[in-house]
C-alpha cells in the first residue's frame, strides 16, 4: 500500500514534499517523493492531499487506568491536596477491575484518535490492566508500579514481583518498572526496582522531583509529604531521611540509566541537569500538568542544550483535559507553557522530536517506532495542513486545532472513518 500527501514528515529527516510512504505488511518500505515510490501492480495508492503524514506520535507518560477521572480531580498550586483528593476519589470509582478495564480502554480510543501510536502507561493493576493492552493495537510500555514506604513497606515484594511479572508481555506489551516517587518507596525500595530492572533489561520510570515539597522532604524529611504520609497512617520514625536532592538520591540507588524515564523534574539545578545527561536518563515533560500545578517554569530545553533526551508525557486525565502530545506541543507554543523561559520556543522540528522520536528512545523503542524510515514499523498518522497556514507543515501543524484524521499501528488504520 501507498498513502500519499502533500506533505510526507519523517521528523528526523526534512518534510518531503508531494511525499509518499509505501508499506508491506506491518513495515515501512519506503519514504520518499511520490514519483519516486511506485507500487506494485495491483497495490492500493491512498492520497490525502492537503495533509501530513507524520509518524505516530509517542505519549512517555501516563496514566490510562485514571482515564476516567477527567475533570474529577482538579489540579491546583497544592500538590499533596490533589493527590490525596486523587487516592480518596480512586478508591470509591476506580477500584472495581471492570472500572479500571474501562478507563484502559477509553484511554486507548483517545489516544488512538490523537495520533497516538506508543504510549508509556504507568499501571498500579497490572494485572488488570495489561490484559486489556496485551492484544494491541496501540504499543504500550507498561510500568508495573512500585508503592512501599514506612508501615507499608512490607509490599515492596509484592508489588515489584507484579509489576515484573512477564505473563501479558506482547508484540504490543512490554513489561517495565516504576518505583512510583521518592515519597512513596524508601531508598532501598528505589534500589530493588532498580537492581531488577538491570538484572532483566527493562526500563525503569519514576516521577522526580516533581514538587517542591518532594525535594523538601527528601532534603528534610519534613513538610507536607511527611503529613501525607502521618495521615494515611504510614509514617513512622524508620522512614529513612536521605538529605539530599531527589536527583542526587536517585543516582544513589542506581535509578539513573539509559533505561531511565523520569516524570517531570521540574526543581532541577545546573549540576542536576549534568548528571542527568552524564547518565543518560529521559525525562518526560508534561507541559499542561506542569501549568496546571503552577511549577516553576520547566527547564526543558536546558536540559536539551545539555544533552539529555526529553519527550512529551501528557500525564493522566486526572490533571490533563486530553491524551493527546499535539495538544501539548500546540499550548506550549501558545506560550503558555514556557512564559519565563530565558530561550526561545524550540522550532518545531525539535517540539515533534520530543513527541515521537525522543519518546521512543525514551521508552527503548527507537530502532522500531518514532519517526518515518525504511524498516520500522508503520505506525503514523495523518493530519490536515490549512492552506493558509505557515508554509513549513510541522508550523502549520502547531498554528491549527485539527486533529488527526487517520492514525495507523503496524500498517494497520487503528482510527479514522467507518471505523
Ligand atoms: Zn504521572
Amino acid at each position: 500500500m501507498i498513502l500519499r500527501a502533500q506533505y510526507v514528515v519523517p521528523v528526523d529527516q526534512p518534510p518531503i514534499r508531494h511525499g509518499a510512504v509505501r508499506i508491506h505488511r506491518d513495515r515501512i518500505t519506503a519514504v520518499d517523493h511520490a514519483d519516486a515510490v511506485q507500487p506494485p501492480a495491483g497495490d492500493p495508492v491512498i492520497d490525502f492531499g492537503l495533509a501530513a503524514i507524520i509518524p505516530g506520535l509517542v505519549n512517555a507518560h501516563t496514566h490510562l487506568e485514571l482515564s476516567a477521572l477527567a475533570g474529577r480531580v482538579p489540579p491546583g498550586p497544592d500538590f499533596v491536596r490533589w493527590i490525596n483528593t486523587l487516592i480518596d476519589v480512586r478508591r470509591r470509582n476506580c477500584s472495581d477491575a471492570n472500572a479500571i478495564a474501562d478507563a484502559v480502554r477509553g484511554g486507548v480510543r483517545a489516544s488512538l484518535a490523537a495520533g497516538v501510536t506508543t504510549i508509556g502507561d504507568i499501571t498500579a493493576r497490572p494485572d488488570v490492566v495489561r490484559p486489556v493492552l496485551k492484544h494491541g493495537p496501540i504499543r504500550v510500555v507498561s510500568f508495573g508500579e512500585v508503592i512501599a514506604v514506612g508501615a507499608g513497606r512490607g509490599i515492596l515484594q509484592d508489588r515489584l514481583h507484579a509489576a515484573m511479572d512477564g505473563q501479558h508481555a506482547s508484540e504490543h506489551l512490554t513489561i517495565a518498572v516504576s518505583p512510583h516517587a521518592p515519597y512513596s518507596v524508601e531508598p532501598d525500595g528505589i534500589r530493588a526496582c532498580a537492581d531488577a530492572a538491570a538484572e532483566n533489561d527493562l526500563r525503569l520510570c519514576m516521577h522526580l522531583a516533581e514538587t517542591r515539597d518532594e525535594v523538601q522532604f527528601v532534603e528534610t524529611g519534613g513538610g507536607p509529604f511527611r503529613a501525607f504520609l502521618t495521615d494515611l497512617g504510614l509514617w513512622d520514625d524508620t522512614v529513612p531521611c536521605p538529605r539530599v536532592h531527589p536527583v542526587v538520591l536517585a543516582d544513589a540507588c542506581a535509578a539513573l540509566t539509559p533505561r531511565t524515564l523520569l516524570a517531570h523534574v521540574n526543581y532541577v539545578d545546573d549540576a542536576h541537569i549534568e548528571l542527568l545527561a552524564a547518565r543518560g536518563a529521559s525525562v518526560a515533560y508534561c507541559p499542561r500538568t506542569h501549568a496546571a500545578f503552577g511549577h516553576d517554569p520547566h527547564r526543558f530545553v536546558d536540559m536539551l542544550l545539555a544533552g539529555v533526551n526529553v519527550c512529551i508525557g501528557t500525564d493522566s486525565l486526572a490533571s490533563a483535559p486530553s491524551l493527546s502530545p499535539l495538544d501539548e506541543l500546540r499550548f506550549l507554543c501558545a506560550g503558555h507553557g514556557d512564559g519565563h523561559s530565558p530561550h526561545p520556543r524550540p522550532a518545531a522540528d525539535v517540539l515533534f522530536a520530543m513527541a515521537t522520536v525522543r519518546g521512543a528512545r525514551a521508552l527503548g523503542l527507537a530502532d522500531e517506532t518514532g519517526s518515518l524510515a525504511v524498516g520500522k514499523s508503520a505506525d503514523f498518522t495523518i493530519i490536515p495542513l490549512t492552506a493558509d497556514g505557515p508554509r513549513h507543515p510541522l508550523d502549520n501543524i502547531l498554528a491549527s486545532n485539527v486533529g488527526p484524521i487517520e492514525t495507523y499501528v503496524r500498517g494497520k488504520r487503528v482510527h479514522g472513518p467507518r471505523l
